[in-house]
C-alpha cells in the first residue's frame, strides 16, 4: 500500500520527532552523509526522538512497502545510512549516554557518536574501545565490529556489547544478550544493521588513565620502505597497550613539521600507548624509530578524549570519498613497496593510505564466536581517495580501485564490512565463515528484508 497525504499526516501526528520530506527545511541536511559522493533522495525522513518514534516509523515503512535505511553517524562510506526513495530513520536526536561507574556499564542510545560515548565514560575514568574519528556513529561502528586505539588491548567495540534493545521489522521491541535471544546477540556483533533498529546498546567499560601517550612521528617518503619494514617488525612483538597506525599522506601544516614538507607525501606513524607505565611506554615506542631519522615528532601525553579527536578535522564530512581495502596476516615486502609507490601518486590533496594495526585482544575471540569473522588479521590497509571536485570522480575512484588491486597479492581476501565502499556485492567477503548462520538469523528476524540498505544478508 503506497502512502497518501492522509497517511503521511497521520505518521507526522504520531511522532514526537520530525517528519521531513523533499523541499522541507532540514531534509537536505539529513540526507547528506559523510561521503559527498552519496546523493540520494529518500521519500521520507523520520527524525526519531524516542523508541516509540522508531516503532512508528518502522510500522509505517513496512505497511507502505518502503525499505528502511537507518542513519546514526552517517559515516558509512557506501552511504548505507540513506536510501534512494524509502524511509530513512535518523537517530541523530537519540544520543544519550548513561554511565554506571560501579557496574562499569554505559547505556548508549542508537544515534550516539563516539564523541558522546567517550566524553561520558572519561568523566568516570572509564572507556570502551571505539574508532579513531570521534564523529563516527557508535551504531554502525559497533554493529560492524569497530576497532581503534584500544582494540589491541581490549578487543573490538562489538566484543564489549553486553546487551542491545532493538525494534525489528514487525515493530516489536526485542532484547539480545548472552541470556536472551543469544543467536540474535551473536548476529548483531558484526552483522551490521541487518536485523532491526538498535535503540540502546549496553557496553562493558574498562578503567583508563586520564591521559595516553599519543601522536604522530613523521618520516620522509624516501625512508618509507625501511621505516615500514621496521614498523612490521615492531608490530610483531608489540605489547597490547601499543597500537600504531601508519598513514601515507600529504603532510598537513602541523607546527612540528618543517614547512618545506607541508603538502608533500610523507609517512606518519600514529602511536597510542595506553599502558600505565609511561617510562616503559616511551622505551617501547622508541624501538619503532630506529630505521631512519624522523622529520617531526608530535607524540605527547594527551587526554584520551583528545586523542580520540586528534584526526577529526582531517576527516570532516563534505569531501568525496572512495575506499579500497585489503587485509593481511603478514604484510609482504611487495605490499610495502606498492604502498610507497602509491603514496607518490596520491590523486588529491586529502587522499591517503592507512594501515590499521590489529591483532592483540581482537584475536582472543574465535572467528565464529561473533558474526565478525576477521580474527587473526594483523593489518587492514585502506587506499582512501578523498577529493572535492566531481570532475575528478573517475580519476580518483580508479586510483583507489587500482591501488586495492595492486595490493591484493599476499592479502587475506576478506573485507571489513565497515570499510566496504560499494553498497552490495561484497557480502560473502564481509561476513566470511559466518554468512550462512547470519542468513539463518535473518530469515527468522527479518524475513521480508525490510532492513536491506546495508551490506545485505539476503534472507
Ligand atoms: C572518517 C571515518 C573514520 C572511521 N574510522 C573507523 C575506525 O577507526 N574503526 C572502525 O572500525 N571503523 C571506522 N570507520 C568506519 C565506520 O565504522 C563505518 O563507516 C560505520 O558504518 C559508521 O557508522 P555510522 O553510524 O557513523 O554510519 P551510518 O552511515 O549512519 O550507518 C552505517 C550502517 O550501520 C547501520 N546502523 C547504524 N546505527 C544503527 C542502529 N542504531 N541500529 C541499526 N543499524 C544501525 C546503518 O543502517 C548502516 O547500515 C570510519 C569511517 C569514517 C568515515
Amino acid at each position: 500500500m503506497m502512502e497518501n497525504d492522509r497517511s503521511i499526516r497521520n505518521l507526522s501526528a504520531n511522532l514526537r520527532g520530525n517528519l521531513l520530506q523533499s523541499g522541507e527545511r532540514g531534509y537536505d541536511d539529513v540526507r547528506k552523509v559523510w561521503n559527498a559522493m552519496i546523493d540520494r533522495r529518500p521519500a521520507l525522513i523520520v527524525q526519531a526522538l524516542d523508541i516509540a518514534d522508531v516503532r512508528t516509523a518502522v510500522n509505517f515503512a513496512r505497511d507502505h512497502e518502503h525499505a528502511v535505511a537507518v542513519r546514526a553517524g552517517g559515516h558509512n562510506v557506501a552511504g548505507s545510512g540513506v536510501s534512494e526513495g524509502g524511509v530513512v530513520v535518523d537517530l541523530g536526536m537519540m544520543r544519550d549516554v548513561d554511565v554506571d561507574p560501579d557496574l562499569g556499564i554505559a547505556w548508549v542510545q542508537g544515534g550516539a557518536l563516539l564523541a558522546d560515548l567517550d566524553r561520558a565514560t572519561a568523566a568516570h575514568g572509564l572507556a570502551t574501545p571505539g574508532g579513531v574519528v570521534s564523529s563516527t556513529g557508535v551504531g554502525g561502528l559497533a554493529l560492524g565490529g569497530g576497532f581503534g586505539w584500544l582494540a589491541r588491548k581490549h578487543g573490538l567495540a562489538a566484543d564489549h556489547l553486553l546487551s542491545l534493545e532493538l525494534i525489528t521489522g514487525d515493530g516489536e521491541r526485542m532484547h539480545a544478550s548472552a541470556d536472551e535471544n543469544a543467536d540474535l546477540f551473536w548476529a548483531l556483533r558484526g552483522g551490521g544493521g541487518n536485523f532491526g533498529i538498535v535503540t540502546r546498546f549496553a557496553f562493558k567499560l574498562h578503567p583508563l588513565r586520564h591521559e595516553v601517550l599519543f601522536g604522530p612521528t613523521v618520516y620522509r617518503l624516501e625512508d618509507a620502505p625501511e621505516v615500514l619494514r621496521r614498523y612490521r617488525e615492531f608490530c610483531a612483538g608489540a605489547p597490547r597497550e601499543c597500537c600504531v597506525w601508519a598513514a601515507l599522506l600529504n603532510a598537513p601544516p602541523l607546527p612540528f613539521l618543517p614547512e618545506r614538507f607541508h603538502g608533500r607525501p610523507v609517512l606518519s606513524l600514529m602511536q597510542c600507548y595506553s599502558g600505565s607505565d609511561w617510562t616503559e611506554g616511551k622505551r617501547i615506542l622508541a624501538g619503532l624509530h630506529t630505521a631512519a631519522d624522523p622529520i617531526g615528532d608530535g607524540v605527547a601525553p594527551r587526554p584520551y578524549v583528545e586523542a580520540q579527536q586528534f584526526l577529526d578535522q582531517a576527516y570532516e564530512r563534505g569531501a568525496r570519498n572512495y575506499w579500497s581495502t585489503q587485509s593481511y596476516v603478514e604484510l609482504p615486502d611487495a605490499a610495502i613497496d606498492t604502498l610507497t609507490g602509491l603514496a607518490a601518486t596520491l590523486p588529491a590533496a586529502e587522499s591517503d593510505i592507512l594501515i590499521s594495526q590489529l591483532g592483540g585482544a581482537i584475536d582472543d575471540v574465535a572467528p565464529e564466536a561473533t558474526a565478525y569473522p576477521h580474527r587473526g588479521i594483523r593489518f587492514a590497509v585502506t587506499v582512501g581517495a578523498r577529493w572535492r571536485d566531481p570532475a575528478d570522480d573517475t580519476r580518483c575512484v580508479t586510483w583507489a580501485r587500482d591501488g586495492g588491486s595492486k595490493l591484493a597479492p599476499g592479502a587475506s581476501g576478506g573485507q571489513y564490512v565497515n570499510f566496504v565502499a560499494e553498497a552490495s556485492g561484497s557480502e560473502r567477503d564481509a561476513y566470511g565463515v559466518n554468512f550462512q548462520r547470519l542468513q539463518n538469523v535473518k530469515r527468522r528476524i527479518d524475513p521480508s528484508n525490510l532492513f536491506r540498505v546495508n551490506q545485505n544478508v539476503v534472507p
